[in-house]
C-alpha cells in the first residue's frame, strides 16, 4: 500500500519559546520529519521566537545540532535538512518587552494559514496573546497552540481560559495534549467506532474492568523544584490519564468532528464519581542502587508530594454504572510503559473442562512501547493432546498487512501540528473540558491535603507502592505487569 501524504496548505508558524526543550526535542524535528514526507510546503516559514539573542543563521545552527541530538532516522537526510533550514528564521523577543514585535509583523505573509505555538511558561500566554493582538499580528483567523500546564487548578485554569479569550475564540485555541496525538489513539477509535464487533460489548454487561497504567523508569531530577509543586495528579492524571479514560468511555459521537467528540468527553468527566480517600495510593519512589530518592531528587526532605499515584474510579452513566476504571502512574517504576487495558468478563458457563486456568478476553491498547491494540482470544492450542486452551493475542495493528503506511506513522506533535495548521481541533482539549477535569481533581487534592497524607515509599524499579497492588487484589483483580 502506499503512503498517501497529503500536503498541507502553506502556513506561518511562530515558536514562541523556540530555542527551548521542547521545541528542540520535539517541536522542530518533527516539522523536518513532515518536511521529509513531502506534507509541509516548500514556501512555508517556521519562525523561532525567544529571548536568546540569535540572528536566523544562529538559530539554524541550533536547530541542526538539536536534530542531530533529538532526531531520528531523518539525520542521515543532510541534503535535505538544509532545505528545510532554510525555511526557519528567528527573531529576538520577550513576551514581556516591546521589541522585536515589528520584525515578527514584516516576517509574516498575507493569505496563509498563521499558527503561534507557545511552547513558555503559561504565565507568559497571556502577554503573548495580548501583544500578537496589539501588534495586529495575530486576527480572527490565526491559531494558537497551548501546552501544558494548564493551571495548576480550577481557578488558574480558569483565569488562563478567560486570559486567552480577551483575544481568541476558542476555536482558534489548540491545548496541546500529547498522548491524543498518539497513532494508537486514534485506531483505538477506529476500532470501537468503525467496526460492530466492539461497540455491544462495551459496557457493564460485558466489561469487568478497565486499567490504565503510565510507567516511566525516569525520576524526576533535573525538574524536581517544579514537580515537587505539581506530583504525579497534576503533571499526569488530570491530563493524559483522564484524556484517555475519555476516550475508552464516551458514548459514539455523531461524527468524527471535534467538538461532537469533545462534548461526548466532557460528558464522561462529568459523570466520573469522586474517589473515596481509601481508593487512593500515593507513593515516593526510594533511592535504587545508582539513583537517589524522591525526596533528593526535589530537594526537599519534608516533600509530601506523589511520584506515583494509583486510584480507582466509577463512572456514573448507564454504559459503565458499577464498572471500576483503575489508573495508575508514576516515576521511577520497573520499566516505561503506557497501556490502556479493557478487562471483558468470563464467560457465565465453561462448556470446557476446567484447566484451572481463568480465560479473560482482554482488549489492550499500548502507547509505548511498541504501539499497538491486541485482543487476546481464548483458543485451542495447536496439535494433538485433546482439547486444550490457549490465550493469544490477536493484533488489530495489521503493521505487516498495511506496509509502508505504518513506517511512515508521524510522531504525535508533529501530527498534531499538521491538525493545527489543518484547523482540526479534535484532537485538542476543549476549555470546558479542561475545567470539568480540574473540577473532579481539586477535591482530591485538597482531601489528601487536609488529611496530611504522607505517600508510601516504593521501590526503584518495582510496580509502586504494596498498597497500590491491594488496591486492585481487594476488588479480587490484579494490574497487568509494568513491562517493557
Ligand atoms: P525551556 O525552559 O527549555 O524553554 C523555555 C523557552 O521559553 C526558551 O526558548 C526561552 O527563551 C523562552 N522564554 C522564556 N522566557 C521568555 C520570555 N519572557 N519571552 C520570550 N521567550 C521566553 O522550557 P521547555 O521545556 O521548552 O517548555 C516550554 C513549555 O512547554 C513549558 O510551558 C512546559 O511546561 C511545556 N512542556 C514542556 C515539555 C518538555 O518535554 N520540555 C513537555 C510538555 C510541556
Amino acid at each position: 500500500m502506499v503512503s498517501r501524504v497529503i500536503p498541507v496548505e502553506d502556513f506561518d508558524l511562530v515558536i514562541f519559546g523556540g530555542t527551548g526543550d521542547l521545541a528542540r526535542r520535539k517541536i522542530l524535528p518533527g516539522l523536518f520529519r513532515r518536511f521529509l514526507s513531502g506534507q509541509m510546503p516548500s514556501t512555508s516559514r517556521v519562525i523561532g521566537a525567544a529571548r536568546s539573542d540569535l540572528d536566523s543563521d544562529g538559530y539554524r545552527a541550533m536547530i541542526r545540532e538539536a536534530i542531530d541530538e533529538f532526531g531520528g532516522d531523518e539525520k542521515s537526510e543532510t541534503a535535505k535538512l538544509d532545505a528545510f533550514l532554510a525555511q526557519l528564521d528567528y527573531v529576538p523577543i520577550d513576551a514581556m518587552g516591546t521589541g522585536g514585535w515589528s520584525d515578527l509583523s514584516k516576517l509574516m505573509r498575507d493569505g496563509v494559514v498563521k499558527a503561534f505555538y507557545f511552547s513558555v511558561a503559561p504565565s507568559l500566554f497571556g502577554p503573548l496573546a495580548e501583544r500578537l493582538h496589539d501588534h495586529g499580528i495575530a486576527g480572527p483567523d490565526s491559531r494558537i497552540v497551548v501546552e501544558k500546564p494548564f493551571g495548576r487548578d480550577l481557578a488558574s485554569a480558569h483565569e488562563l481560559n478567560a486570559t486567552l479569550a480577551e483575544h481568541f475564540d476558542e476555536r482558534q485555541i489548540y491545548r496541546i495534549d500529547h498522548y491524543l496525538g498518539k497513532e494508537t489513539v486514534q485506531n483505538l477509535m477506529a476500532v470501537r467506532f468503525g467496526n460492530v464487533l466492539f461497540e455491544p460489548l462495551w459496557n457493564n454487561h460485558y466489561v469487568d474492568h478497565i486499567q490504565i497504567t503510565v510507567a516511566e523508569t525516569v525520576g524526576v531530577g533535573g525538574r524536581g523544584a517544579y514537580y515537587d509543586r505539581s506530583g504525579a495528579m497534576r503533571d499526569m492524571v488530570q491530563n493524559h490519564l483522564m484524556q484517555l479514560l475519555c476516550l475508552i468511555a464516551m458514548e459514539p459521537p455523531s461524527e468524527f468532528e471535534a467538538d461532537a467528540v469533545r462534548d461526548e468527553k466532557l460528558k464522561v468527566i462529568r459523570a466520573l464519581q469522586p474517589v473515596e480517600p481509601h481508593h487512593i495510593v500515593r507513593g515516593q519512589y526510594q533511592a535504587g542502587p545508582e539513583t537517589a530518592s524522591y525526596r533528593e531528587d526535589a530537594e526537599n526532605e519534608r516533600s509530601f508530594t506523589e511520584s506515583f499515584i494509583a486510584m480507582r474510579t466509577e463512572i456514573a452513566n448507564w454504559r459503565w454504572a458499577g464498572v471500576p476504571f483503575y489508573m495508575r502512574t508514576g516515576k521511577r517504576l520497573r520499566a516505561r510503559t503506557s497501556e490502556i487495558t479493557v478487562v471483558f468478563k468470563d464467560l457465565g458457563h465453561s462448556i470446557f473442562k476446567d484447566d484451572g486456568v481463568a480465560h479473560h478476553n482482554i482488549l489492550s491498547i499500548r502507547l509505548q512501547p511498541n504501539e499497538g491494540i491486541d485482543l487476546q482470544m481464548t483458543i485451542k492450542e495447536p496439535g494433538p493432546g485433546g482439547m486444550r486452551l490457549v490465550d493469544v493475542p490477536l493484533d488489530l495493528t495489521f503493521a505487516e498487512a498495511l506496509g509502508d503506511t505504518v513506517e511512515d506513522v508521524a510522531d504525535a506533535y508533529e501530527r498534531l501540528i499538521m491538525d493545527v495548521i489543518r484547523g482540526n481541533q479534535t484532537l485538542f482539549m476543549r476549555g470546558d473540558e479542561v475545567e470539568a477535569a480540574w473540577a473532579w481533581t481539586d477535591p482530591l487534592i485538597e482531601g489528601w491535603t487536609a488529611r496530611n497524607d504522607v505517600p508510601k515509599t516504593y521501590e526503584t524499579g518495582s510496580a509502586g507502592p504494596e498498597d497500590a497492588l491491594m488496591l486492585m487484589h481487594r476488588d479480587g483483580r490484579r494490574w497487568r505487569d509494568i513491562k517493557a
